[in-house]
């Protein structure tokens, strides 16, 4: 019986793993031809100050509609897009169509003319050796100044490619470019490892902020985060906020930024204009 049953789960196992072994290949394949097919498009969340609840800026974030299998979302799409390297092109890509977004925005409301865009960059992209020269290229195009660009870079990035990571992030720096370490406290670095990192901003892991709330006072971490952050001159966001609770206890942690669905959820380029309205 044990032997069936046994058997049994295998095949259903074979058949789910067959299922996705062929979901991933699809997606591989028709990743490549996304772009041109107009599939690909950017959600922008707004990132507030909470000391004075202004927008201080947006975060890009890519989305893709699939024409047969709909919404599929950067967790599943990213990793392969790394894979096959082509998270470089279209790497690029946001960042150009994040850019021209900008800068839009910046000519149809003066009054934001300091609004900054944040871009995810992959581990992949900082070993691109035409990283720098791309961006400024990005950045002349739109006639865009360094300090109205962050570049979102995860912890584990930085560990996994120290010598190159660290020239680079220097050249970008020399560009007036922001540099954001995403997700912190996700990976093993730090802080006062990621401390040789030329880093401004420490964007605080939603898991630290999730478990904030009136019946649980383990702020410590978060507490410790903050306050080395601004020892080593950084400031903070914190990522994932969903409640009011979460803001008031980040803002009188001294937490600067915030982000979440609280404020906003990632939104398309009309809805974002329409806020900035
Ligand atoms: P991330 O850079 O840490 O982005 C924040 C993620 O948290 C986004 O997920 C966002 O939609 C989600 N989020 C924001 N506020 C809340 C909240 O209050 N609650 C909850 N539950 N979630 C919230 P998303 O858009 O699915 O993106 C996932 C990850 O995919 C990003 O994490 C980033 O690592 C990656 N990604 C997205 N776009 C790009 C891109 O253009 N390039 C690269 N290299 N990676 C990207
Ligand atoms: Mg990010
Ligand atoms: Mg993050
Ligand atoms: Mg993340």
């Amino acid at each position: 019986r044990a032997k069936k049953r046994g058997k049994g789960s295998i095949e259903v196992f074979d058949h789910t793993l067959r299922q996705r072994a062929l979901r991933q290949s699809k997606i591989e394949t028709d990743l490549k031809q996304a772009i041109s097919q107009g599939e690909i498009y950017l959600e922008y969340q707004p990132i507030i100050n909470l000391e004075t609840e202004k927008l201080m800026g947006f975060e890009a974030l890519m989305r893709w509609q699939h024409k047969e299998l709909g919404m599929i979302s950067p967790g599943e799409f990213i990793p392969i897009a790394e894979e096959t390297g082509l998270i470089v092109p279209i790497g690029y890509w946001v960042l150009s169509q994040a850019c021209e977004q900008l800068k839009k925005w910046h000519e149809s409301f003066p009054e934001f003319e300091d609004l900054i865009m944040s871009i995810n960059l992959s581990a992949l992209q900082i070993k691109d050796p035409a990283l720098v020269k791309t961006v400024q290229e990005i950045l002349q195009a739109n006639n865009l100044s360094g300090n109205k660009l962050k570049l979102e870079i995860t912890e584990t990035t930085l560990i996994e490619n120290v010598e190159l990571a660290s020239e680079q992030l220097k050249k970008l720096k020399a560009n007036q470019i922001q540099i954001s370490l995403d997700d912190f406290g996700t990976g093993y670095a730090s802080l006062s490892y990621l401390q040789r990192f030329p880093v401004d901003v420490l964007k605080i892991d939603r898991s630290f902020v999730s478990v904030m709330a009136p019946d649980n006072h383990n702020f410590k971490i978060v507490q410790g985060v903050i306050s080395l952050a601004h020892a080593l001159n950084m400031t903070v966001i914190g990522e994932g906020i969903e409640t009011s609770y979460q803001e008031q206890e980040l803002a009188s942690l001294g937490c600067e930024f915030g982000q979440g669905y609280y404020f906003d959820k990632p939104l398309d380029a009309v809805c974002a204009t329409k806020l900035l309205n």
